[in-house]
């Protein structure tokens, strides 16, 4: 199933939190969630099913995290291909003909030279071998998301298009900063996060997660970004912004209020309408209601 027909034929709903639902099911604050994928692929396969019987229409793999740099700080820096893998078997599983699977790729979490250490070549090849792993697993296509760099965006999308991915989704993260302006940690605009990820051959862009970020926030970036291309949008939203409770990220916005909130984005022109940390099944449902009742 490639994103793009869906897009073609319709409003998309997309999928709902990965991270806060592993928490949910009780993964420690501290633990690898990517590990699921090898040691608990059940617990993995019941949350893609949660979504899809929610109303989700494409699903993201659980490898948000699933490269050398993150794995490596759990002692799994050898396992890349078989996290990726099992991530979009359990994936394909829950999903079967039907729904569509992005296979997830996140931040390596460092900094790209000559900022940090992270070696750009380095860094491509190994997002290139993520990206083999999850379309050989059962991927549709690949997400880059909760990017807040232009150079790692630009690296993870030419890795997708170097491992042959259908079709390549790049997703960043943008925050309200004081003055009202919506920047990326890393100071990018939603107008430049969209001249790159276009410049690469993305074939949709998108912003997820975020902090500050109201739905009219989404709204803004939405309407930035189409005014810089036709190409379809992907918004994927916090249940509003996290508060810090016993060292845990608690977001509260109820499923009703959200759901409410995506309805300006999608009338702004989002294609692929879903939730970041913090949303639910129950999320997924109303957005999925609203969006069937015809925003
Ligand atoms: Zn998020």
């Amino acid at each position: 199933m490639n994103l793009l027909d869906l897009c073609a034929a319709g409003r998309v709903t997309g999928d709902g939190a990965m991270g806060t639902e592993l928490q949910r099911a009780g993964l420690a604050v501290g633990e690898c969630g990517d590990r699921w994928n090898l040691e608990q692929p059940g617990r993995i396969l019941a949350i893609h099913e949660a979504y899809i019987a929610a109303g989700s229409q494409a699903i993201i793999t659980n490898s948000f995290g699933s490269n050398r740099w993150v794995l490596g700080r759990y002692g799994l820096a050898d396992r890349v291909v078989a996290v990726n893998r099992a991530a979009a078997i359990a994936a394909r599983r829950a999903a079967g003909e039907s729904v569509c699977v992005l296979g997830d790729i996140g931040p390596c979490g460092g900094f790209i030279r000559p900022l940090g250490d992270v070696d750009p070549g380095e860094l491509e090849a190994e997002f290139t071998a993520q990206a083999g792993a999850l379309l050989e697993g059962g991927a549709d296509g690949i997400i880059v998301e909760t990017m807040s760099a232009l150079d790692e965006l630009r690296i993870a999308i030419r890795a997708a298009r170097a491992a042959k991915a259908p079709f390549v989704v790049a997703s960043m993260a943008f925050d309200r900063v004081p003055n009202g302006n919506l920047r990326t940690m890393m100071g990018v605009s939603p107008e430049q996060a969209a001249q790159a990820a276009l410049d690469e051959g993305a074939d949709l862009v998108g912003a997820n997660c975020g902090t500050h970020m109201t739905a009219a926030d989404f709204e803004r970036v939405t309407a930035a970004f189409r005014q810089a291309t036709s190409r379809p949008i992907m918004i994927q939203s916090n249940a509003g912004s996290p508060e810090l409770v016993d060292g845990r990220a608690v977001y509260r916005l109820a499923p009703e209020a959200f759901a409410a909130g995506m309805k300006g984005v999608a009338a702004a022109g989002a294609n692929v309408v879903g939730g970041c940390c913090g949303t639910t099944p129950a999320h997924i449902a109303a957005l999925a209601r609203q969006l069937k009742a015809g925003v």
